[in-house]
C-alpha cells in the first residue's frame, strides 16, 4: 500500500525516521491505510515551515478577509464533492454507522461555510476616549495569534478537526495540525484538498504520529503561539503543563460524566429516545454523552424497562452496512470499556441490558460492545464518577428537584447536561443550576455551528464554534491615534 505522507511547506513529506504505521478497520481489523509516523524532528520542521509562513511571507496572514473566506468556501466546495469519499474514509477508520460520518462530514462542511461567511462580517471597536492627552481616536482590530499547534482525538475524525482548522485559517493563523493515530485518514485527505485549492505554502502543516512524541512536542514548542486540543482530561492537564513554557496561549476541549435529568412529567417517549441518542449514538464515544441518566424514582422502572427494551433492539454491525451501532475504535477502547463494566458488576450495579462484548456473525474479529444499562447506582462507584467512553449508561433517582440538581452537579467535570420535563418554568431554574457549558431542554447532542461549545470544570477552558470560537484565534489590538499631532505640553519645554 502506498504510504500516506505528512504535509509540511506545501509538499507530501515523509517522516525523518522513515517510520509507517498501518490503519486498521476495527469492524474486521482489515488494514486500510499506511500512514507516514512523524516525530519530534518532524514537528521542528513543521512549526519552521508555519513561522515563515507567518512572520516571514505572510501570504496567508496578509490575505484580505474576503480573500481567506473565497479559500475556505473553495475547500468546503471540494469537501463536498469529495463527501462520500471522506464518509467512507471515517467510517473505515472509526467504525461508526455511515451515515452518522455523512451526518459529519456535512457539520464539517457548513462549519468552512460558516467561517467563510462571518470572517468577513464587522468586527472591532471604535472607543470614545478622555481627551487628557489632547483629542484621540482609539480602535481595536483583532489579528490572528501567529503559529498554532492543533490536537484532536479519534472520535469525530474530520469534524474535530475542522472544528480547529476553519476558525484558525479564517482568522489568518498558519497551523501544525496532528490528528490521532487511530484516525487520521479523512484529515489526511482533507490536507490533500487544501494542497489542491492552493493554500499557500506553511499554511496548514500535517504531522501525523503519536500524542506522547508529536503531541508533546507541538504543546512545549516554543515557537508554537497557541496550542487546542481535544481529547482526554489527563492528557489536557499535561498539555497545559507543557504549554507554561513559553506563555503560549491553551484552548483545552476535554472529557465529560454528563447529567442527563429527567422528571416524572417529561414527554415518556421523546425522553427515552433522546436518552439513546445521549448514549448510543457514535458508540458512546462522544465527550458530551449523557452518560448519567438522573431520573424521578416514581418513573424509573417503567423507564429503565422501556430503554432496556428499545437498546436490545438496536442493531449492531460493521459500519458500512449503517446498523445503529457500530465497533468502538480500537482493541484498547474495547477492552477499556469491557473493564469498567466488569467494574460496575463487582461495584453491584445491577446490570440490565448489556454489559458484554458482541461477536455475532460479521462482528466475530471487531472490536463490539452491546449497549449497556447500569440500574442501582449510586454516587461513589467508578462508573458513575469516570468517563467511560462507550455505550455504558448509569441510572441513579430523585425525589426533588434540589436532589435532582445536586446529583446532576455531583462530578468533577462540566461539558454538558440535559433536563427532560414539561414544566418550562422548572427547565429553566434546573438549567440554570446544572454547572456545564453546553446543554439541552427536552433533547439531547444537538450540536450547532453557530453556537459556543467547551466545558466548565475539568471539561477544559475555551470556546470552539461560533464568533467565540473564532475569537479564540485572534488577538485583540487596540490602536490610539492622536488627532492633532505635535507636542502636547505635557514636560516644560527647556
Ligand atoms: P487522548 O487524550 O488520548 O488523545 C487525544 C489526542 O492527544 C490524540 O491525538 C493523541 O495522540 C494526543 N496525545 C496523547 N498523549 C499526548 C501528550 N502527552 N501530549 C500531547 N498530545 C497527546 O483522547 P482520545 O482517546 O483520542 O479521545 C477521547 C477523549 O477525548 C475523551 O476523554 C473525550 O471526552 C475527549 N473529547 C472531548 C471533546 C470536547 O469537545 N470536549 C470532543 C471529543 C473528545
Amino acid at each position: 500500500m502506498e504510504v500516506r505522507l505528512n504535509y509540511i511547506n506545501g509538499a507530501w513529506t515523509p517522516a525523518i525516521s522513515g517510520k509507517t504505521r498501518e490503519l486498521t478497520n476495527p469492524a474486521d481489523r482489515s488494514v486500510i491505510a499506511v500512514m507516514a509516523e512523524g516525530g519530534k524532528a518532524d514537528v521542528d520542521l513543521a512549526v519552521a515551515a508555519a513561522k515563515s509562513a507567518f512572520y516571514e511571507t505572510g501570504a496567508w496572514r496578509r490575505a484580505t478577509a474576503p480573500a481567506r473566506s473565497e479559500m475556505l468556501y473553495r475547500i468546503a466546495s471540494e469537501m463536498d464533492a469529495c463527501r462520500a469519499e471522506l464518509a467512507r474514509a471515517d467510517t473505515l477508520d472509526n467504525g461508526k454507522p455511515l451515515r452518522e460520518s455523512e451526518g459529519d462530514i456535512d457539520d464539517a462542511i457548513n462549519c468552512f461555510r460558516y467561517y467563510a461567511g462571518i470572517i468577513k462580517a464587522p468586527y472591532g471597536g471604535v472607543y470614545d476616549v478622555t481627551d487628557g492627552f489632547g483629542p484621540m481616536h482609539s480602535y481595536t482590530i483583532h489579528e490572528p495569534v501567529g503559529v498554532c499547534g492543533q490536537i484532536t482525538p479519534w472520535n469525530y475524525p474530520l469534524l474535530m478537526a475542522v472544528w480547529k482548522l476553519a476558525p484558525a485559517l479564517a482568522a489568518g493563523n498558519c497551523v501544525v495540525f496532528k490528528p490521532s493515530t487511530n484516525c487520521p485518514l479523512s484529515t489526511h485527505m482533507l490536507f490533500e484538498l487544501f494542497d489542491r485549492c492552493g493554500l499557500p505554502a506553511g499554511t496548514a502543516n500535517l504531522v501525523m504520529g503519536p500524542g506522547g512524541e508529536v503531541g508533546e512536542a507541538i504543546a512545549a514548542h516554543d515557537d508554537v503561539d497557541m496550542v487546542t486540543f481535544t481529547g482526554s482530561t489527563e492528557v489536557g492537564q499535561s498539555i497545559a503543563r507543557a504549554a507554561v513554557g513559553n506563555l503560549k496561549k491553551v484552548g483545552l476541549e476535554l472529557g465529560g460524566k454528563s447529567p442527563n435529568v429527567i422528571f416524572a412529567d417529561a414527554e415518556f417517549e421523546g425522553a427515552v429516545e433522546w436518552a439513546m441518542i445521549g448514549i448510543f449514538f457514535n458508540q458512546g464515544q462522544v465527550c458530551s454523552a449523557g452518560s448519567r441518566i438522573i431520573i424521578e424514582e416514581s418513573i424509573k422502572d417503567k423507564f429503565v424497562a422501556r430503554l432496556a427494551q428499545r437498546a436490545n433492539a438496536m442493531t449492531i454491525g460493521p459500519g458500512l452496512d449503517n446498523p445503529d451501532m457500530g465497533p468502538l475504535v480500537s482493541e484498547d477502547q474495547m477492552n477499556k470499556v469491557l473493564k469498567m463494566i466488569e467494574l460496575g458488576k463487582a461495584e453491584g450495579a445491577a446490570c440490565v441490558c448489556g454489559g458484554e462484548r458482541y461477536t455475532e456473525g460479521a462482528c466475530a474479529k471487531g472490536f463490539f460492545v452491546r449497549p449497556t444499562i447500569f440500574d442501582n447506582c449510586t454516587r461513589d462507584m467508578t462508573i458513575v464518577r469516570e468517563e467511560i467512553f462507550g455505550p455504558v449508561v448509569t441510572i441513579q433517582t430523585f425525589r426533588t428537584e434540589e436532589e435532582a440538581v445536586a446529583l446532576a452537579n455531583d462530578t468533577e467535570y462540566g461539558l454538558a447536561g440535559a433536563v427532560f420535563t414539561s414544566d418550562g418554568a422548572r427547565a429553566l431554574r434546573v438549567m440554570k443550576e446544572i454547572r456545564a457549558g453546553i446543554t439541552w431542554i427536552n433533547c439531547y447532542n444537538p450540536t450547532f455551528n453557530e453556537a459556543p461549545w467547551g466545558g466548565y470544570k475539568k471539561s477544559g477552558y475555551g470556546r470552539e464554534l461560533g464568533v467565540h470560537g473564532l475569537e479564540e484565534y485572534q488577538e485583540i489590538k487596540q490602536v490610539n491615534i492622536a488627532l492633532r499631532p505635535g507636542a502636547i505640553g505635557w514636560y516644560e519645554e527647556r
